[in-house]
């Protein structure tokens, strides 16, 4: 027995998630035909759905990291995002592609989207597994989206609780909670 199953129900099982990803790994090969394409993954809990779509882009391409770190005010973000990593080079001139775990209020990604335009880079577009629509606090286009969700705390493929289950192998949520 898994050690998160009693802890962790299916919310996305895998087979669900790896066809999506490939789709849009696909959909992203079409649009980027001739670019060299930049992946800015967003640590942490972009990581193993960044991983799994690169494999699925069959363009030249390179990997980013950047760490951010929003404050908390009670159990939401407050806006307030700091760079707490980040990427190893200039991004001017690249073509960006953020790759995230989950838009919830937005207000991380408001913050990046705008970070990385100021960097000037030659164009600038997302992709999120998830989204969760019922928290949006602001309006973020998302160019590649997994799925949308509903207002619910979801853990697994990257996405964790207090740092713990990001290895579950699809998106659970927690139980009891
Ligand atoms: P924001 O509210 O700024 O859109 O989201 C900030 C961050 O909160 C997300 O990138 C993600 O790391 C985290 N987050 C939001 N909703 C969830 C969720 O349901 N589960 C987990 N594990 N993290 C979440
Ligand atoms: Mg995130
Ligand atoms: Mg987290």
């Amino acid at each position: 027995m898994a050690f998160y199953e009693n802890d962790v129900g299916t919310l996305i099982d895998e087979a669900k998630l790896q066809e999506r990803v490939r789709a849009l790994g696909a959909e992203i090969t079409r649009d980027y035909q001739g670019k060299e394409l930049t992946l800015v993954c967003v640590l942490k809990g972009s990581t193993f759905f960044a991983m799994d779509l690169a494999r699925h882009i069959d363009l030249p391409l390179t990997l980013e990291f950047l760490g951010v770190s929003s404050y908390q005010g009670g159990t939401e973000t407050t806006g307030e995002v700091r760079i707490t990593t980040d990427v190893s080079k200039p991004m001017a001139g690249k073509h960006l592609l953020i790759i995230e775990d989950i838009i919830d209020t937005g207000l991380t990604m408001s913050f990046l989207l705008e970070n990385l335009r100021a960097r000037h880079p030659a164009s600038l577009k997302l992709a999120s597994l998830l989204e969760k629509p019922a928290r949006a606090r602001t309006k973020i286009a998302i160019d590649y989206k997994g799925f949308v969700i509903d207002d619910v705390f979801v853990v697994g493929y990257g996405l964790d609780y207090a740092e713990k289950y990001r290895n579950v192998p699809f998106i659970g949520v927690m139980k009891g909670k």
